[in-house]
């Protein structure tokens, strides 16, 4: 039964499609529907929660991450109860490139700082991981001995939603590790792109992995990337690499020369260690030490956290407006129109701003005028 189909071509010989079969139905009509758990209530999930119990922790993560409204107002009430009980941890960001050794490095960093007791949420802020189906951050399978470390929890990066979101999400989930008895925090991004202020605005102390490469490290670094770091550390300073680790070292030590001092009084440090053959992590987690220590000292640790609560004050009621403003229809229909006439230069992009702010105020039963 041939049928129309390129390969089925002469010039194919040897090679015949045909047409498939219909699928059979993959689901037995005869079962039953398994029932699903009912949802715990906000108050069992926070008993949970502050007795340590994962299972818990990990249902109200899932509900953080939920775009059901019913779902994401449990998870506020959960949140708000859990609040109380947090903060009572060291938050560390930690970025670098695809390849720098994040992964290599937390599992070993994360055992470290486990030796000493405690307990190690790694968590992680993705936002391209919606595109890629699948988060490449924050992957067990990439940290071989924290995944089975009885008090490491790995969570991969929410998938859903924009940047803003995603590390809303992250921030609203530290919240609940903390509560859970998590005292270190590690939130891991890829050193490309904005994800790193968001990463900077929710953590205490933030790692950038660098990688010594041909001698001109420092181009392709932006700015903005090494003036939040607190820490630089070269990765790989292992066997033949050595001697170029320890030149990238210098070259960051005189860059970060030029920049001004740091509000927090403290000198961010340089230094070179190997992730895979475990050489230098102590001397890492020495020097995270001393800054918690010093900006324990001078208050610098509790203004930051204050500055950034506000910070995700204005953050979600700056998302909030943008997507009520947006996701009006009769708004998102007058903007493609104006966008229209803005492109072919029949109206002034001012001008056609204003209008559509206007009608949205007047929708909203406001007489509040844009102004020109
Ligand atoms: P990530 O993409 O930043 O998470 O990087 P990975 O941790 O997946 O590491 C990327 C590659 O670098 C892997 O093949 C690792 O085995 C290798 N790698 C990581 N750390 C080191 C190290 O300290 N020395 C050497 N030689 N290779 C390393």
């Amino acid at each position: 039964m041939n049928i129309e189909h390129p390969e089925n071509d002469k010039q194919y010989a040897g090679l015949t499609v045909n047409s498939g079969v219909a699928q059979p139905p993959v689901v037995n009509p005869y079962m039953k529907p398994r029932r699903k758990k009912p949802l715990p209530t906000a108050g069992e999930m926070v008993e949970g929660i502050l007795k340590g119990d994962i299972t818990m922790l990990s249902r109200a993560v899932t509900l953080v991450e939920s775009l059901n409204p019913s779902h994401r107002s449990l998870a506020q009430e959960v949140i708000e109860k859990c609040l109380p009980h947090s903060g009572n941890s060291r938050r560390i960001g930690i970025t670098g490139v695809p390849g720098a050794g994040k992964s290599t490095s937390i599992d070993v960093f994360g055992l470290h700082v486990l030796k000493r007791g405690g307990k190690l949420a790694v968590l992680a802020i993705d936002p391209s991981s919606e595109r890629t189906k699948g988060s490449i951050l924050g992957d067990k399978t990439r940290m071989e001995k924290l995944s089975v470390h009885p008090d490491a929890f790995i969570r991969p990066s929410p998938s859903a939603g924009s940047l803003g979101g995603v590390a809303r999400k992250t921030r609203e989930t530290i919240v609940l590790c903390e509560a859970a008895g998590f005292n270190n925090i590690f939130v891991e991004t890829v050193g490309v792109g904005q994800s790193e202020t968001a990463v900077h605005s929710m953590v205490d102390f933030f790692l950038l992995i660098q990688l010594a490469g041909t001698g001109d490290e420092l181009q392709g670094i932006k700015r903005g990337i090494m003036e939040m770091a607190d820490g630089i550390v070269i990765n790989k300073a292992d066997g033949e690499n050595i001697e170029r680790a320890r030149l990238a070292m210098a070259q960051f030590k005189s860059a970060l020369h030029l920049f001004p001092t740091p509000e927090s009084g403290w000198y961010p440090e340089v230094l070179t260690y190997s992730g895979y053959y475990e050489l230098g992590i102590a001397e890492v987690w020495d020097m995270i030490d001393r800054y918690f220590e010093h900006v324990e000292k001078n208050g610098y640790f509790e203004h930051k956290r204050r500055n950034q609560a506000r910070y995700w004050m204005y953050e979600t009621i700056d998302e909030n407006l943008r997507s009520h403003f947006y996701n009006n229809p009769e708004i998102a229909e007058m903007l493609a129109n104006k966008e229209a006439r803005v492109l072919a230069n029949v109206q002034s992009s001012f001008t056609a701003a204003r209008d559509v702010l206007n009608r949205y105020y007047s929708l909203m039963g406001d007489n509040f005028k844009a102004e020109d």
